[in-house]
């Protein structure tokens, strides 16, 4: 199967599961895994924050820096096409009583500053109180782009000045990073928190980790302990979790030369449309023109069944996803099948 549904189906290479079983561990939830700690050091000192902590999945650092921040009947601003709104289960209303105030996405993945400040609530006794900003990079769902440092210092200023809290969702913060060719350290410097995913370009197995300043790592290990997420010899997980940050990361700007051949030869298939100066990454969406005795459901089986999968989104959209998993030869074996089928 060549599968592209997401960078999230990697499998760890034999160097990293030697890696994992090699690791020395303790019980975490004492504090006493020495590889825990380490990855949750080499973190931080990454994203230039005090503190790490080493979390199941990135919905779970999400819903962590909103629970740590707000109170319930308080409320969040976050895009209409973010992650936290669409794809985490509603877990902070559900277990936070934290409202999402979502504002439109632009297609770069920015949300308009000036619809952020308008939409900030005021002293009226009615409304809610809002307490923190929560952006996204790359932009998943608007075709993983990376948002600008100019923009993200411009909503850390409005941020500071209206006294909110300031998130990251850097599920793929390190695409973005090789994307721009600056250190991670300076996209996520405007920003109070962030998580970032080692489970998806970076192929480790499992695993997120959540950085801020100590105060804020302090209640958030309370709470990761509250939602059921401390775990105990779990260095077995971070080992894989070091090895991907100090092995992958580089090798990210090959997923996207990949998902640029692969946008390049899409372009030239009938009936398939991709956004001008799209992929920045490693995330290719197309639109899809049918024909009569096409539709989306007809063209998935048509990949399944030539050993490709991809992500379908909706009758129109899919998204195809590079990673450590897809080879050269993959993506010209993709651009013939979408060819054949749909030609
Ligand atoms: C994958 C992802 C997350 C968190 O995902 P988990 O599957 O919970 O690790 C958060 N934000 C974005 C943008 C993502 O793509």
């Amino acid at each position: 199967m060549i599968d592209l549904r997401s960078d999230t189906v990697t499998l760890p290479s034999d160097e990293m599961r030697r890696a994992m079983a090699n690791a020395e561990v303790g019980d975490d939830v004492y504090g006493e895994d020495a590889t825990v700690n380490q990855l949750e050091k080499i973190s931080a000192d990454r994203m230039g924050k005090e503190a790490g902590l080493f979390l199941t999945s990135g919905t779970m650092g999400n819903l962590i820096a909103v629970l740590a921040n707000c109170q319930r009947g308080e409320e969040v601003i976050m895009g209409s096409l973010s992650h936290t709104f669409l794809h985490e289960v509603g877990g902070i209303s559900a277990l936070g009583g934290v409202m999402a105030h979502t504002l439109p996405n632009q297609v770069d993945g920015t949300i308009k500053t000036e619809e952020i400040a308008n939409a900030i609530r005021g002293e009226d006794i009615h409304e809610p109180v809002t307490r923190m900003i929560i952006l996204e990079n790359t932009q998943n769902r608007c075709g993983g782009v990376v948002l600008p440092i100019e923009y993200t210092d411009q909503v850390a200023a409005l941020a500071k000045e209206r006294n909110l809290k300031f998130h990251l969702d850097g599920a793929r913060i390190f695409n973005a990073a090789v994307k721009l060719n600056l250190p991670v350290e300076e996209l996520v410097k405007p920003f109070d928190s962030v998580t970032f995913c080692l489970s998806k370009g970076l192929g480790a197995p499992v695993g997120s980790v959540l950085c801020g300043n100590r105060e804020f790592i302090y209640k958030a290990r309370r709470l990761r302990k509250q939602l059921g997420g401390g775990m105990r010899q779990a260095g077995i997980l971070a080992a894989a979790g070091i090895f991907a940050l100090e092995r992958n990361v580089d090798r990210l700007e090959h997923d996207h030369i990949l998902a640029s051949t692969l946008a390049q030869g899409l372009r030239s298939v009938q009936h398939i449309w991709i956004k001008d100066g799209s992929p920045q990454t490693n995330m290719v969406f197309i639109d899809l023109t049918f024909h009569s005795h096409l539709n989306m459901s007809v063209l998935n089986q048509n990949l399944i069944s030539r050993g490709i999968k991809v992500d379908v989104i909706n009758n129109q959209t899919m998204r195809l996803v590079t990673h450590l998993g897809i080879t050269e030869d993959d993506i010209e074996k993709v651009i013939i099948a979408f060819r054949s089928i749909l030609e």
